[in-house]
């Protein structure tokens, strides 16, 4: 449920609150709003919790969340919340974009993909280390290895790294070097990793599993939000269909459809989407023009050659002339493209 506390209500008596929701044995968030603050209740609100809240000072009242995800909820926050992690932000009118190659493969790889996405306006630097591959004989990916070399295009070029953890014990290792851990499709569902993660302090990317409903999604980012990490984008990858023209059947009235239901940013990501890179220019274009917050698009010098994903993936120029695409539509309908400062 929601307290909902009114508009003069003081430090000492939010802070009372917040006290009081707890002792009832009930996790607290407080939400600062621009109009008042609330703080939600969330657990098991069997009894007499909620008149026990309503007369408490300073609460004008107690409204239940309806949806089962609460904290994610745009019931509980009508602000759009913004995710900001160096100068990567995504939400609230910013559309910010992370670009890379699917794996780490050398430095030069990664240096050079860095400064080039960059130079096209990307502000987070995406790339696998530690890759979740169909097939145990496919690259495994760098690991630790490529974690420092991410962390060096991160000292090269300022953007903020994306990058994939794919188990708990891996969570303080991959957070010593990543500023946004990946959870990936595949892992959507790992309440451990999302518990682990949701008590790092490093921002989330959620990536949708290949076969989820958007509401196993949300209740999946509501793990990393109620253990108090309130920096979880969602990131809509596609879903698994009958149709075998593209590698997955990308979704994007997900994105309108779960602006209505979250205040989270959402991030589409084309590549893996669609699985051609000759469709990924078009349906970023669609994503920001859809009402995404932000886009994850695989980069690679030489898709050709690349180690993982080179046929969803576009070269420098593709990708600057994507960029270009977008910031028209984004431009067009009152957004602003994130950018590095100059
Ligand atoms: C990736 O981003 O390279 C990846 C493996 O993504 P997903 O988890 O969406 O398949
Ligand atoms: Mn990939």
């Amino acid at each position: 449920m929601i307290v909902v506390m009114e508009k003069n209500a003081t430090e000492d008596q939010i802070s009372h609150m917040t006290d009081r929701v707890q002792q009832l044995g009930l996790k607290a968030h407080v939400i600062r709003g621009t109009e008042r603050t609330v703080i939600a209740a969330v657990g098991d609100e069997r009894g007499s919790k909620r008149e026990s809240l309503e007369s408490g000072p300073g609460v004008a009242e107690v409204v239940p969340i309806l949806a089962p995800y609460k904290v994610a909820s745009r019931e509980l926050k009508p602000e759009s919340t913004q995710v900001q992690v160096l100068d990567f932000k995504a939400g609230a009118g910013v559309v910010g974009v992370m670009a890379g190659p699917c794996s780490v493969e050398s430095e030069e790889q990664i240096v050079t993909t860095a400064r080039a996405v960059k130079q096209s306006g990307a502000t987070a630097l995406r790339g696998g280390a530690f890759k979740p591959r169909t097939s145990p004989y496919s690259f495994q990916g760098m690991k630790e290895d490529g974690l420092k070399l991410l962390a060096l295009a991160r000292q090269e070029t300022g953007l903020a790294i994306v990058t994939e953890v794919m188990s708990t014990e891996e969570v303080d290792l991959v957070a010593k070097y990543a500023d946004v851990l990946q959870i990936g499709a595949r892992n959507m569902q790992n309440y451990r990793l999302l518990e682990a993660v949701g008590n790092s302090s490093r921002a989330v990317l959620l990536k949708r599993g290949a076969s989820a409903t958007i509401e196993e999604w949300l209740l999946a980012a509501e793990y990393i939000l109620n253990e108090g990490n309130p920096n979880v984008m969602l990131c809509e990858r596609g879903i698994r269909t009958f149709e075998a023209h593209t590698r997955f059947t990308l979704p994007l009235a997900s994105v309108p459809y779960l602006q209505r239901k979250t205040h989270l940013p959402i991030i589409v990501d084309p590549s893996h989407g669609t699985g051609h890179s000759y469709l990924v220019p078009t349906m970023s274009v669609a994503a920001i023009a859809a009402g995404a917050d932000g886009l994850i698009i695989e980069v690679h010098p030489t898709p050709e050659t690349a180690m993982s994903d080179g046929y969803q993936s576009l070269d420098f120029q593709q990708f600057d002339d994507t960029m270009a695409r977008c910031a028209k539509v984004a431009n067009a309908l009152d957004k602003q493209l994130c950018r590095m400062p100059k």
